[in-house]
């Protein structure tokens, strides 16, 4: 009897030594992503400049943030209006067909990832740095002069159209000339925008199938035209939404906070989207 009781001890002990080594491993991430952020204080980005509208390049558009990525290396300073802000990691610069007010995006710099589907549990120290960079990139956009006053969100789109991994920063006005069509708007609502919180998490568990994508692209393409500040629904009346955001007062709900699992010494897994997104029915687009 004893002897059968072995290897579920062994079994145990296993299992408790991994959540602590898992546990001392995420901590260690924290920490040096609080080196990160602990490191950018004091330094102001002029992040609500004028934005100088697309980069200009002659390669397939989807490569676009890989030339830029290329050109600061190379030291190409027509670049520099569209730079934002920059460090030895990361780079933000305006999104040239911005969705909002101020819409900016922000890249790592020294690491090649195509897209969200292309990351592995190795890239998760990359994730908290790049998590505690824009915590801190937010903190510094809000209340500076340009700022709309509305409320800032962030993310990532589950299928992006440009190569290289990015995150977008915005304020949550969501007016734009460039905001042309009802993918514009749903793209930048949950579930197809996930939050970096969101991708750190799944990284621990696993990361993103293809599949898994897919099916939050398909479930943007099912949502109605809700306004994302009152919540009045549109159905699929794109043009009449975009006449209401333009006098729509509502202060929008958050998404979700800005990236704070960085800062959980813990190394919490929960999904910050299912605490605070109100997920009901938005966009219908068929
Ligand atoms: P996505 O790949 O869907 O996450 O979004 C790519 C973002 O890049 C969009 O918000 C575009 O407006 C922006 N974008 C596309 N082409 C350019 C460009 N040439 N210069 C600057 N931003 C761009």
């Amino acid at each position: 009897m004893q002897h059968k009781l072995i290897p579920l001890l062994v079994l145990f002990i296993a299992g408790h030594l991994c959540r602590t080594f898992s546990a001392a491993f995420r901590q260690e991430l924290g920490k040096m992503a609080d080196t990160v952020y602990q490191s950018l204080k004091g330094e102001v980005p002029q992040a609500l400049a004028p934005n100088p509208g697309p980069v200009k390049r002659s390669g397939h558009f989807s490569t676009i943030l890989e030339q830029v990525l290329d050109g600061l290396d190379a030291g190409d300073t027509s670049l520099q209006p569209h730079v934002v802000h920059i460090t030895e990691e990361f780079v933000t610069i305006h999104d040239g067909y911005p969705k909002a007010a101020v819409h900016l995006l922000v890249l790592p710099r020294r690491v090649r990832i195509a897209a969200l589907e292309k990351l592995t549990h190795e890239h998760l120290p990359l994730l908290m740095r790049l998590s505690a960079y824009v915590a801190w990139l937010m903190e510094q956009v809000e209340g500076k002069p340009g700022d709309p006053g509305v409320g800032w969100t962030h993310g990532l789109h589950s299928v992006p159209s440009l190569r290289q991994l990015h995150v977008h920063v915005l304020s949550m006005d969501f007016e734009s000339p460039c905001m042309k069509k009802a993918k514009h708007f749903s793209s930048f609502l949950p579930p197809f925008l996930v939050s970096l919180d969101t991708v750190v998490a799944r990284m621990q568990e696993g990361g993103f199938s293809h599949r898994s994508l897919q099916e939050l692209e398909d479930a943007m393409n099912k949502r109605r035209l809700c306004c994302h500040r009152c919540g009045v629904d549109f159905g699929r009346g794109f043009a009449e939404l975009k006449r209401h955001l333009s006098s729509c007062s509502a202060t929008p709900k958050t998404f979700w906070p800005m990236p704070r699992l960085w800062r959980d010494q813990r190394g919490c897994k929960r999904s910050i989207e299912s605490e605070s997104c109100d997920d009901g029915a938005v966009i219908d687009l068929t």
